[in-house]
């Protein structure tokens, strides 16, 4: 049998990648990470990070990911951009094939592919995506100067973008489900006492309503009421789905919506399989609980390998 081409490879760039290419550095196992972008994660899609430990003073979403980059790359962390098309992780030799069709070689694997907004579902919303339909508030927030925009959800990120949001809008209309946020409390005492933004309680978006770009929002109440919001713009911010459409599903296990299933130590069911990050299913997703589950999974592949006393 050929030797692998990596004792390990590392999918995913994100905060759980990085801290696991971090360990492996160190550890000086023969590892590759690969991601199909840059490097960061969803974390780049935040504006601002108020909750790592040890930045007390906050710092944008992308100077934590340039920091955490900077971090692996100084213990030598080897790096490949491109996108990952398949893999088959049963049997002692894992396989992971590139869309450029190379396939590489690894004894483990770290699946750290995370997760992706997701969407409300509802007429026009597709059809105006990038006119006016938005899920990153980073991104897309300046497109808004002085105009009257639309937020969905009432969780941390519909919060916390809201807040950010209104850096730019004249007027930030919050949509929520229910007449109770899911947000941290910090954040909520933030929204409620930011002038710019307004709740509708109880009500969804029915339909995102424009012809070549946003124009309102229909809005349903949990009563039946109708009502419409003239808005340019609407963030969707409402959670997210697993990253996992190159994971050989047949060969792992996973929840109902499609996220791994991990025991403590981060392993899947298959051997010298772990994953880490928003890819497990979980209650919590935090920056802090994906770095802390890269470093777990890298020391159980560890462990795995044979590289570390069990
Ligand atoms: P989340 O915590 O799952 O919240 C999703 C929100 O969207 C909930 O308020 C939910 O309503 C609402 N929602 C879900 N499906 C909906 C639908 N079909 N129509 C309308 N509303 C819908 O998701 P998230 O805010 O994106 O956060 C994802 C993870 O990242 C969470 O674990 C979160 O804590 C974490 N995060 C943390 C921070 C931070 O610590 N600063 C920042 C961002 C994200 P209900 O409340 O009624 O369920």
């Amino acid at each position: 049998m050929n030797t692998p081409d990596y004792q390990l490879i590392i999918v995913g760039g994100g905060p759980a990648g990085l801290t696991a290419g971090l360990y492996a550095a160190r550890g000086r196992v023969k590892t590759l990470l690969i991601e199909k972008g840059a490097t960061g994660g969803q974390v780049l899609l935040t504006d601002w990070v108020d909750n790592y430990p040890a930045f007390a003073d906050g710092l944008s979403g992308f100077e934590l990911m340039d920091k955490m980059t900077a971090h692996a790359e100084r213990f030598g962390l080897e790096k490949k951009f491109a996108a990952v098309e398949s893999l088959d992780l049963q049997g002692d030799v894992k396989k992971v094939r590139l869309d450029s069709g190379e396939e590489l070689t690894a004894q483990a694997v770290i699946l750290c592919t995370g997760a992706k907004p997701r969407q409300i579902g509802v007429p026009g919303e597709i059809e105006l995506q990038g006119k006016g339909v938005s899920y990153c508030a980073t991104c897309d927030g300046p497109f808004y100067r002085n105009q009257e925009i639309a937020v969905v959800g009432g969780g941390n990120t519909a919060i916390q973008e809201a807040i950010h949001l209104t850096k730019f809008a004249k007027k930030v209309t919050v949509i929520h489900r229910r007449d109770s946020l899911r947000a941290t409390a910090i954040l909520q005492e933030k929204a409620f006492a930011e002038p710019k933004i307004s709740f509708i309680w109880n009500a969804q978006v029915s339909a995102i309503v424009g012809t070549e770009s946003v124009e309102a929002v229909n809005i349903r109440c949990n009563d039946g009421s109708d009502s419409v919001l003239p808005v340019t713009g609407i963030f969707v911010l409402i959670g997210v789905k697993p990253n996992n459409e190159a994971l050989p599903l047949d060969q792992l296990q996973t929840d109902a919506e499609g996220f791994l299933l991990t025991d403590s130590e981060m392993g899947t069911n298959l051997p010298g399989v772990f994953a880490a990050g928003d890819i497990r299913s979980k209650k919590f997703r935090q920056i802090i609980n994906a770095a802390g589950e890269g470093a777990n999974a890298e020391l159980a592949a560890e462990h795995y390998l044979g590289t570390l006393p069990v």
